[in-house]
């Protein structure tokens, strides 16, 4: 579960996320829709601590992200489809991350599988895809097995069958119970994603229903 309560993030004059309330159930993927600069990454770098909030809270299984003991256990997030560029290989890139968190090796064998990068995984990260590239992303934050997932626009940029890939995997995910949390600023694809969606615009809450009553009125 994720819980924001009067988040709010001011950059000088200008208001990104505005009193922010909200709460993102288990076994569902939630959708977080708004136009760009609605702020829908500032939010998401808050609940994973890479921003501060300037009020408000958010927590995730409770907690805030800089009290987790155990962060990638707890929460995985694909942010701003900001690639990952190394020279190393998949494989290695997602061995040296388990590794700096003492997640045993096994689990990069298995979050390739996951992921469907087996055919890529000895390739070199630079040459990647975006397709591969966004799989390596969604890998790296499955690494610690967590419960919650955040998504930042996970299918900006994919090709059909990319946008495909993640809509079945991110309702795979929710199917096991996690909380997936995933950003657009596409109705269409929220739609046919999410079970959930909160809608914001200039920083604010516009609305927070299940898809199925936002499809109707629309
Ligand atoms: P979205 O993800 O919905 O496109 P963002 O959260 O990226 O929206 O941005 C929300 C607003 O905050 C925008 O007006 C953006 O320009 C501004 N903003 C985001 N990050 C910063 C920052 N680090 N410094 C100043 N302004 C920022
Ligand atoms: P903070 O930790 O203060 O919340 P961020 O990590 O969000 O800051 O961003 C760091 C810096 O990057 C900001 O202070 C700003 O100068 C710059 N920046 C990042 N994104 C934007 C944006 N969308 N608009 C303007 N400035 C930005």
């Amino acid at each position: 579960m994720i819980e924001a309560r009067g988040l709010t993030k001011r950059y000088g004059d200008r208001i990104a996320v505005d009193d922010v309330s909200f709460t993102v159930q288990p076994g569902t993927v939630t959708g977080f829709l708004g136009p760009n600069g609605a702020g829908k990454s500032t939010t998401m770098r808050m609940i994973v601590g890479l921003t501060r909030p300037t009020a408000g809270s958010v927590t995730v299984a409770g907690q805030r992200y800089a009290e987790l003991r155990s962060p990638l256990t707890t929460v995985g997030a694909l942010l701003d489809a900001k690639a990952v560029h190394t020279g190393r290989t998949a494989y290695h890139h997602l061995l040296s991350l388990a590794a700096s968190h003492g997640i045993p090796k096994q689990r990069v064998h298995e979050v390739i599988e996951q992921t469907g990068l087996d055919a890529v995984a000895g390739k070199r990260v630079k040459g990647f895809s975006l397709g591969m590239g966004q799989r390596l992303g969604i890998a790296a934050a499955l690494i610690g097995d967590p419960q919650i997932l955040i998504f930042d626009e996970p299918v900006n940029g994919l090709d059909p069958e990319g946008v495909r890939w993640v809509r079945t995997f991110a309702r795979f995910l929710a199917s096991q119970g996690r909380t997936v949390f995933l950003s657009s600023h596409l109705m269409s694809e929220v739609a046919l994603t999410a079970d959930h969606v909160i809608v914001i615009g200039r920083g604010r809450i516009l609305a927070d229903a299940p898809v199925a009553e936002l499809v109707a009125g629309a």
